[in-house]
């Protein structure tokens, strides 16, 4: 991909999640880009930095390190760690990242937690909610997760901003939304429970479902393919 064709990718996918906004009758601020830049190179990264992106999603500890090592120089980079963690990995991701969407079990949050350099803002993550009730999906099942962000929020060195999910694909934007609107209620109802708790996120929303994730509520909309072309499978 050239840097033009970066150029007009993500302009395209900004209009895109305005005009999702719009229709759904949000605010113009009310939901945010997040570039998923996994298995794509850091000169990509740095090309979208430089067109004003300013957070980017990634899967693979490992990968992402380089690439970080590389863009140490960019001011007002945000990096999510996304994808699924191990717990040999938790230390690199809370030293490294700014905030995990992929919080599913409590030994994983108290080793961030516990791992969190001092010097470092708390870790802003997320609870990854499974809502399609597949066996081989990750995520906490929906009643599990008062018990999960009870103990999250007990973790000084944590921020719980919110949920995140990946639901199975569907076809059609109403099959579409309905995993997407339980995941909003259950958001609300931690509001509820933890008035206390900055429980400001809804992440969902991917390529193929970011209308479908605006209408029900996505506050960051997690978006690769869309800005960064296609992915080449066998890299991964
Ligand atoms: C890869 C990935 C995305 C981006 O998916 P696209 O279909 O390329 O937009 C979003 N969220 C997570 C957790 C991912 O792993």
């Amino acid at each position: 991909m050239t840097d033009t064709m970066l150029s007009e990718s993500l302009t395209s996918a900004r209009e895109r999640l305005s005009r999702a906004l719009v229709t759904a009758g949000r605010p113009a601020d009310a939901a945010r880009l997040l570039a998923v830049s996994k298995t794509k190179p850091a000169g990509m990264i740095r090309e979208a930095w430089q067109l004003g992106q300013r957070e980017f999603g990634e899967n693979y500890v490992q990968e992402a390190l380089e690439k970080q090592a590389e863009l140490a120089d960019l001011e007002g980079i945000v990096w999510h760690f996304i994808g699924p963690l191990q717990a040999n990995k938790t230390r690199a991701v809370a030293e490294h990242f700014d905030w995990v969407h992929s919080i599913d079990r409590e030994k994983i949050a108290r080793r961030l937690n516990d791992q969190r350099p001092d010097a470092l803002a708390p870790l802003d993550v997320c609870l990854q909610v499974n809502v399609s009730d597949e066996a081989s999906k990750s995520g906490v099942a929906f009643d599990e997760l008062e018990g999960l962000a009870n103990a999250v929020l007990a973790m000084p060195r944590l921020r719980l901003r919110g949920l995140m999910t990946i639901p199975a694909p569907a076809a059609d934007m109403a099959s579409q939304r309905e995993p997407l609107a339980r995941l909003r209620l259950a958001l609300e109802a931690l509001r509820k429970r933890f008035p206390e708790a900055p429980l400001d996120t809804l992440s969902m929303g991917m390529s193929d479902d970011l209308e479908a994730a605006v209408q029900e509520g996505a506050t960051l909309v997690r978006l690769g393919t869309a800005i960064f072309g296609a992915r080449n499978t066998s890299h991964r």
